[in-house]
């Protein structure tokens, strides 16, 4: 154990201020929306999602995906970009739901500020220490994506990060991690592992929010409801999950996208 998770075992927490007036609520967060804005569309299933309950809208403009040109198509170019936050901005404009959207590079932080309500932190830029820095400077709501091979440490040391640039309104995305080979066989999709015991883990060592995605760590919708219920019970204070109205079509990550009246059930069953 490092001294300074001694510290925070022995002296208290990594602390910040949960002040609901300056602070996104995180607490019972519901997060929901498409893996990426793919059209005009987005804007009725803003609608239909916030009619379902979720208190934050989720999609991505801007998505890093593994293979850059393998799903271009109709202007989708590892997401819609400029075109895709518009169309972010309309959704704001036409349901007032707060934007959760991720940023990708420190240069595009005040455009895409003018749309995201949350900053999201994309697991591939967990450790982009400018990107951090910059965002530290901020005073936006930041979701945290863990890297998928983050160690404890990691991931308080990236929280740190941000939090010595000024802004303590973050939270941490627990999003699956690497080593799931035993499923794969059968499960072809899976492709990270749910590491529910970091809840409970981080819980020890900060008050940060925990916000857990069952859709990136489970790579499977059937599995996105059970894992939910999971991480609820092992203390998370959201969730942040992928839904889509048709979801074998979603451009990206089809496979672990719900369909509404899953995300119903989640939400309101
Ligand atoms: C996403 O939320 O769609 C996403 C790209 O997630 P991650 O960065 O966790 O892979
Ligand atoms: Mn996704």
């Amino acid at each position: 154990m490092n001294e300074y998770i001694k510290s925070l075992k022995n002296q208290g927490k990594l602390n910040i201020s949960i002040d609901k007036e300056k602070t996104f609520n995180w607490k019972y967060t519901k997060i929901a929306g498409p893996c990426s804005v793919e059209g005009p569309e987005i804007i009725d299933i803003a609608k239909k999602i916030k009619s379902l309950g979720a208190n934050a809208f989720r999609a991505g403009a801007y998505k890093p995906c593994t293979y850059p040109v393998l799903k271009e198509t109709n202007g989708w170019k590892e997401g819609l970009r400029e075109e895709g936050l518009d169309l972010l901005r309309r959704v704001k404009e036409e349901t007032n739901i707060p934007i959760v959207t991720e940023v990708m590079d420190p240069r595009m932080i005040s455009k895409v500020g003018e749309v995201a309500d949350v900053f999201q932190i994309g697991t591939r830029n967990f450790q982009n220490y400018t990107l951090l820095d910059e965002l530290g400077k901020t005073n936006k709501p930041i979701l945290l994506k863990r890297g998928t091979w983050a160690t404890i440490d990691e991931i308080l040391g990236a929280c740190e990060r941000i939090l010595v640039g000024g802004n303590d309104n973050i939270a941490i995305c627990l999003r699956g991690v690497v080593g799931m080979p035993n499923y794969r066989h059968v499960f072809p999709t899976i492709r990270w592992a749910p590491d529910l015991m970091m809840i409970p883990a981080l819980k020890e060592l900060t008050n940060i929010p925990i916000i857990y995605d069952p859709s990136h760590s489970t790579g499977y919708r059937n599995f996105v409801k059970p894992i939910s219920n999971a991480a609820l019970a092992a203390g998370a204070d959201g969730l942040i999950i992928e839904c889509h109205p048709n979801p074998d079509e979603s451009i990206s990550d089809p496979a672990q996208a719900i369909d509404y009246s899953t995300l119903n059930n989640i939400f309101n069953g």
